[in-house]
Order: C-alpha cells, then sequence, then structure tokens
C-alpha cells in the first residue's frame, strides 16, 4: 500500500487502509483518531500529524475530521491526554480508558 498520507494532508479513507489490521499505537490495530478514538470506515476523511518532534506529544496520531487543527492544538490536546491517563496515551488513552472507567 502506498504511504501516500504521511505527506500530513487530508485523505480519504480507503477499504485498503481499514482493512489494515496492526496499525500501530492501537491497541486493537484499528486504524482510529488519535484524539476522539473512533475507528475509521472507508470514505471518511483523516490526517496523519508527526508530533514526535514535540517533547511530551508523541503518537504521529491521524485525526479525524472532527478533531483536526493545528499541529499546536493536537500536540496540547495529546499532552492533556497523557496527564489524565498517565502512561495510558494516544489511542488507548482516551478511547480504551473512557471504556474501562466508565461506570
Ligand atoms: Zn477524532
Amino acid at each position: 500500500m502506498a504511504a501516500d498520507w504521511t505527506n500530513q494532508k487530508p485523505f480519504l479513507v480507503k477499504q485498503a487502509h481499514v482493512a489494515v489490521k496492526h496499525w500501530g499505537g492501537s491497541r486493537d490495530g484499528k486504524m482510529r483518531c488519535g484524539l476522539c478514538g473512533e475507528a475509521f470506515a472507508a470514505g471518511d476523511t483523516a490526517r496523519w500529524q508527526f508530533t514526535n518532534d514535540i517533547p511530551d506529544a508523541g503518537g504521529n496520531p491521524f485525526v479525524c475530521v472532527a478533531c483536526d487543527g493545528t499541529k499546536e492544538q493536537i500536540c496540547e490536546e495529546l499532552r492533556t491526554m497523557r496527564r489524565e491517563y498517565g502512561r495510558l496515551k494516544g489511542i488507548l488513552g482516551r478511547h480504551l480508558a473512557d471504556e474501562l472507567w466508565e461506570v
């Protein structure tokens, strides 16, 4: 699969993307938004944000249209998630932690 999503521009999620079952950073391997945890479906718009150059952000998440913003906004959101969930972060953090700790 051509990895043209690394140009950090919005792209159309294709069935081939969704079919990949081992996306890094996602415990269940699904392609998920790194901020809200939503699993992408074919036809969605997604964007990949490089963040590994920012201290304490990390993750290089995919983001959905609803969560997308500037790199600074995304990094701040990732930092907030790390504070809230400690070592659980990114996709694991918000998505799974909410499920685990829901009462
Ligand atoms: Zn999202």
